[in-house]
């Protein structure tokens, strides 16, 4: 079977079509600006040039209709028609206390998806132009929604309730969601794989350490806590975002900078984390040069973040009373390697230690403990199009 995998922002698509049957990426891509001028297309087919298209998207309707041009086209094409792309996964972000898990898209599912849009003001209504785009142009292919918060409903009510008047999850359903939860339960599953563990007999903290980033906790196949909130704010200082702050912080730069909450907002999100600490980039290519050539805000700040991971991970321990494995997944996890070394660094007391040479890999599956560790340090790649495909077929075949 094939799955076309969305992933749609306000302005963005990304795109994949996986054949679930040997897993292989036949064709993946990006359309940008959509609804702007300059919008552009860059589809990659497997084992063969890439291609970029530059054409006016008024509309999501518009890339979603180049997207399955591309995929079908002669030269640069990866199938021969429409009828060859049998489902669709939408990647929705936030699916409230309605959704735990994937779901098969009708009407209903649609309304229950457009009642989250609160929480999730700048994501949701986007995935729904995508469901909609999608939709028109194939009306008899089966969909599906795969949320990023529905991994984490398992969380019980002592890890998701906020310490405020109770009356705001009441009326406003105020309480921890959590981001991620599709990398999460792919590389945590992955994770009791690759050790030969059973999945439900298995403690083990996810550090998904990419752009944004989040921590979870996952004991016995289920997620008992995670990082992020109500939105992807909350937690771990991150490439742009603050991370958990004292709250008092907001008013009181409010105040002495004369912004609003809005732009405070903006300030939390985009001119934040390791970037508003460094002054030097939210890249972490960047940050490692510049340490190394000697910045100490750039040490700093490296040191900062690689404590902020320890102290999550050291909670996580405690809330499920042990770990088996500690695992580093997303752009940072799984390439940063002096931020693993250093995260390690922390976890002697748990009778683990990093082996130096094999951290130095990049993005593998890859064991990076020294054996006979009683923790298993590991990197697993995380795959979010993969597990979006899996949860796709599953629901439709
Ligand atoms: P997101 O999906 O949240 O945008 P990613 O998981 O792609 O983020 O991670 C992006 C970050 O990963 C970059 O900002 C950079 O800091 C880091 N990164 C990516 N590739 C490398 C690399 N080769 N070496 C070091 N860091 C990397």
């Amino acid at each position: 079977m094939n799955v076309l995998v969305i992933n749609c922002g306000s302005s963005s698509l990304k795109y994949q079509l996986i054949n679930t049957d040997t897993e292989e990426v036949l064709a993946k891509g990006l359309c940008e600006r959509i609804g702007m001028d300059g919008s552009v297309l860059t589809h990659q087919p497997a084992g063969k040039d890439k291609v970029t298209i530059q054409a006016p998207m008024p509309d999501h309707k518009v890339a979603v209709s180049m997207v399955i041009d591309s995929l079908t086209d002669k030269n640069y094409g990866v199938v021969d028609s429409l009828d060859a792309i049998d489902a669709v996964g939408h990647r929705v972000v936030h699916g409230g206390e309605s959704f735990s898990e994937a779901i098969k898209i009708n009407d209903e599912v649609i309304e229950a998806i457009k009642e989250c849009n609160d929480l999730a003001p700048l994501h949701n209504p986007a995935n729904l132009i995508g469901i909609d785009a999608c939709q028109a142009l194939m009306p008899d292919v089966p969909m599906v929604a795969v949320f990023d918060t529905a991994f984490h409903q398992t969380m019980p009510v002592k890890a998701y309730l906020y310490g405020l008047p109770y009356e705001y999850y009441e009326k406003y359903k105020v309480r921890r969601y959590g981001f991620h939860g599709t990398s999460h339960s792919y590389v945590s599953k992955r994770a009791a794989e690759i050790l030969g563990k059973d999945y439900n007999n298995f403690k083990v903290i996810v550090c998904h350490l990419g752009n944004g980033a989040s921590i979870s906790a996952v004991c016995n196949g289920k997620c008992v806590d995670t990082s992020m909130g109500l939105t992807p704010l909350e937690g771990l200082i991150m490439g742009t975002r603050s991370g958990d702050l004292d709250p008092a912080i907001l008013e009181f730069i409010c105040k002495k900078e004369n912004i609003s909450i809005e732009e405070m907002n903006t300030v939390l999100n985009k001119k934040s984390g390791v970037l508003g600490m460094s002054g030097v980039s939210s890249d972490f290519r960047d940050l490692t040069a510049a340490r190394d050539a000697g910045n100490k805000r750039a040490a700093d700040t490296l040191d900062t973040y690689a404590y902020n991971v320890a102290k999550y991970i050291g909670s996580y321990v405690a809330a499920m009373n042990g770990v088996d494995a500690i695992v580093f997944t997303a752009g940072v996890g799984e390439n940063t390697q002096s931020v693993r070394k250093a995260v390690s660094e922390y976890f002697g007391y748990l009778g683990t230690e990093i082996d130096d040479e094999k951290n130095a890999v990049r993005g593998e599956e890859i064991v990076i403990s020294k054996p006979g560790s009683k923790v298993a340090l590991m990197v697993v790649p995380t795959n979010e199009e993969l597990a979006i495909a899996r949860e796709t077929l599953a629901l439709v075949k």
